[in-house]
């Protein structure tokens, strides 16, 4: 054989056992990762694959480089051939988990390797009575194998493919396909085997199929791997819209009895005279209250969550007019003054609710974190259009926010104050209701001396 055509070759096993290999290893760490398996029965396949080609090549060198011994190759051969049909045994029962969603048993992975031992013996001892090459030996040892290795490519890849639940995503179109293309070359290469080996025929293989070979590998590891992250992401969307629902109706169900219970305080005030009593019955009321503000917190934030975006004209005079009649009757909000220029009519483009949701929670907290005992508490909205995008200012000269807690301020439960009986979740609850219209906040503020949130919204192309 021509020396750079042997180097090549040799190239190209070495490729594909390495990245049998390392598929091997991705996919084993998987397999413990997620607990599937057909993970880690297609884990077992890549190894079979590189240990297979690894000895392939290495049977290839050590026939024509150093003249092993006749006993060495026959071997070598039977490990590889053993190895070949492993894979391939591993591969079916892997897309048989996959397809079936059932693990396989572990008697019927033993009876087929069992099986493919005694056949690779067989046809090893069959053929090796001489250093002649009989005409059947290549078909018996090769062909057939790659009769197989297309067949079973072809049909994994069809069924794969045909699979509903399986998606229809990048992932799982290229893990089908490269398996039907793999396949279709596996047949290719079993005709020049049988025209060659049976019909005398001489019909070498092109030089750059080893290439394409590797191409077709790494499509299926790629694929498997593409399908297998594009599926724990639609494991994970569901739960999360499970979990939604689940919080969703929790809170709806708790909030009748929260309103008995409100309504049972209110009556055992009127009934009960006993001081200690009234101060007992004052302190759950508190408690229930806290309760149901963090319930109406998790209703809101379901609710925003759930809604449909619709995407309208808002004006933000109106905006501005409910957030504030929202907020006008929490304690202190009278003594601040609300700076905002009504003339100039701002409009925008964005989801109503969901900018009623974010703008209310953001006064409210200037309500809250206010500092009423200095000459001028106020509250600035400030709006302007900058590089197609709109800015909405939230300012307000109340308490600040320490720098070390700026970085956590909209993280879920987090507060950064004891000053207030809050709930935690309202800048959260800011957070994603603006993500929902593609905005983003993000916050200035010094301690004592007061806090700026700037809203970015994104506007449609008009
Ligand atoms: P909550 O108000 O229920 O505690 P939030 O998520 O709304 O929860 O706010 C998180 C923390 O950010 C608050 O605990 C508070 O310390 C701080 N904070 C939010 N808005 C302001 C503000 N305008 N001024 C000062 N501190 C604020």
């Amino acid at each position: 054989m021509n020396q750079v055509l042997f180097d090549s070759l040799l190239v190209i096993y070495l490729t594909q056992a390495a990245i049998g290999f390392a598929l091997f290893f991705i996919f084993r760490h998987f397999s413990l990762l997620y607990n599937r398996r057909y993970l880690l029965t297609w884990s077992w396949s890549w190894l079979s694959f590189s240990g297979a080609v690894a000895l392939f090549g290495y049977v290839a060198v050590a026939t024509v480089r150093y003249h092993i011994g006749f006993w060495p190759v026959q071997l070598l051969n039977f490990l590889s051939l053993v190895l070949g049909y492993s894979h391939l045994i591993f591969f079916l029962v892997g897309v048989t988990e996959l397809v079936s969603e059932q693990d396989s048993k572990r008697s019927t992975l033993l009876k087929w390797l069992g099986a493919s031992v005694l056949l690779s013996a067989l046809l090893v001892i069959s053929y090796s009575s001489g250093e002649e090459i009989h005409p059947l030996r290549d078909f018996l040892r090769i062909g057939i194998r790659m009769l197989i290795t297309a067949l079973s490519f072809i049909v994994a890849g069809l069924v794969i493919h045909f699979t509903k639940r399986l998606s229809g995503g990048l992932g799982h179109r290229i893990m089908s396909w490269s398996m039907i293309l793999f396949g279709i070359e596996q047949g290719y290469y079993c005709v020049i085997v049988v025209m060659s080996s049976l019909f005398s025929i001489n019909v070498s293989f092109p030089h750059f199929i080893g290439v394409i070979d590797i191409a077709m590998i790494f499509g299926i590891g790629l694929g498997m791997i593409i399908w297998l992250l594009e599926d724990e992401r639609r494991k994970l969307k569901k739960a999360n819209q499970e979990l939604d629902s689940f919080v969703y109706s929790t809170s709806h169900d708790l909030r009748a009895p929260i309103a008995s219970m409100l309504g049972l305080v209110n009556l055992a005030r009127m009934e009960v005279r006993d001081e200690k009593s009234l101060e007992l019955i004052g302190m759950i009321e508190q408690r229930v209250k806290k309760l149901d503000s963090v319930i109406g917190d998790f209703l809101t934030l379901s609710r925003s969550k759930k809604s449909q975006v619709e995407m309208v004209p808002v004006s933000l005079n109106q905006l501005i007019d409910e957030v504030v009649n929202d907020v006008k009757f929490a304690q202190d909000a009278p003594s601040i003054r609300l700076i905002y220029d009504r003339s100039h009519n701002f409009t925008f483009k964005s989801d109503f609710t969901l900018m009623k949701t974010a703008l209310g929670n953001l006064f409210s907290n200037s309500v809250k974190y206010h500092n009423v005992d200095q000459p001028d508490p106020f509250i600035r909205v400030a709006f302007r259009r900058v590089n197609g995008k709109v800015q909405i200012d939230v300012e307000d000269n109340g308490q600040g926010i320490r720098s070390e807690n700026l970085g956590r301020i909209f993280d879920m439960f987090y507060r950064a104050s004891t000053s207030s009986n809050g709930t935690g979740l309202g800048l959260y609850i800011v957070k994603e209701a603006l993500a929902k219209v593609d905005g983003i906040i993000f916050v200035k503020s010094f301690y004592g001396v007061g806090s700026t949130f700037t809203i970015l919204l994104p506007q449609p192309k008009q």
